[in-house]
């Protein structure tokens, strides 16, 4: 066996880690299958309510916003924000989030440009979301193909200008191979008619496709295995709006580790397209008054994409 690296030798090598990972080389020197990978050609809710109020397309009559107050909806708790933040690797200094957005709306966090794992995506000419499928293949490329039944690549209109994307899929979802299907899912379902359109307006997606155990947050090997095709998938549909459900989804895709409370219902940039983030269904099933947070984020899109809020009660 080799001797153990003497202490100083040790510290040095953890600073220049520490220096490649500020730089963002974290994904090339930690997670080889990865960086190879980027190379490769590559039913009536049950609900609690308060719930969402219907809408319609552009047309419709003023909008209705749920009964929100300062009484009803109280601020989130450390506890609930800390729940809801996901844990994913935490480089010294925390990246920002990177965005182009309109002076008025900028966020309050500072935003640098710095190296993105998504930018070194090599973009496949011709891309399709049948190719993707094909290429993800069988896949064992991690851990999490052990214990899954089906993959689950997503659902909905292929040519949406709006997608939502979850963190992975849970027991529902492994067992039926759709996304969304299952308590969430169907709060998602609800939230998409609430906003005048149906499921199959929309395309729905995960940062991971195969289930994690127990439903625990996917790991950031995984996450890096398998965001790829989430990133080609978002490609490929091109749509106007992406809505990440979730921290998972959110620091994915901003690859950033700054917690989703932070910069929730703020347009932000991905690779050119509006990004807003908002609270995951699961959450708000746990946290039922934050939905007024996330009727108010998608009212946001809504408005985006040209849609109207019709009067109608809660459903
Ligand atoms: N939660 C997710 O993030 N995705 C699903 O597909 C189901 C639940």
């Amino acid at each position: 066996m080799s001797d153990p690296l003497s202490p100083n030798l040790s510290e040095k090598i953890k600073q220049r880690l520490s220096f490649y990972e500020d730089l963002g080389l974290a994904p090339f020197y930690r997670y080889r299958t990865a960086s190879v990978l980027l190379r490769a050609p590559v039913s009536p809710l049950t609900v609690p309510h308060q719930s969402f109020v219907g809408a319609s397309r552009v047309g419709g009559t003023a909008p209705q916003l749920p009964q929100a107050s300062a009484a009803n909806n109280p601020p989130f708790t450390p506890a609930q924000i800390a729940n809801e933040e996901a844990i994913l690797p935490k480089p010294n200094p925390k990246p920002e989030i990177r965005a182009s957005i309109p002076a008025s709306s900028a966020p309050l966090i500072p935003l640098v440009k710095t190296a993105s794992f998504f930018e070194q995506l090599e973009r496949v000419p011709d891309d399709t979301l049948l190719r993707i499928r094909a290429d993800i293949g069988d896949c064992t490329r991690c851990r999490l193909h052990k214990k899954r039944t089906h993959i689950v690549f997503a659902d909905g209109n292929p040519k949406a200008d709006l997608v939502f994307v979850g963190e992975g899929p849970g027991a529902d979802e492994d067992a039926t191979g759709i996304p969304f299907v299952g308590r969430a899912g169907k709060l998602l379902t609800q939230m998409i008619q609430a906003m005048g359109l149906q499921r199959e307006d929309v395309y729905i997606c995960n940062v991971v496709k195969c289930r994690p155990p127990e439903n625990r947050q996917p790991e950031p090997d995984e996450v890096t295995t398998c965001s790829p095709y989430l990133v080609r998938q978002l490609e490929v549909v091109n749509p106007k709006v992406i809505v990440c459900l979730g921290a998972t989804a959110a620091q994915t895709l901003l690859e950033t580790t700054t917690g989703i409370s932070k910069f929730r219902g703020q347009w932000l940039d991905f690779r050119g397209k509006k990004l807003l983030a908002t609270y995951h269904p699961a959450y708000l099933l746990r946290n039922p008054a934050a939905k007024s947070e996330v009727w108010k984020d998608l009212q946001k899109v809504m408005a985006e994409l040209g849609l109207q809020v019709k009067k109608g009660k809660p459903a």
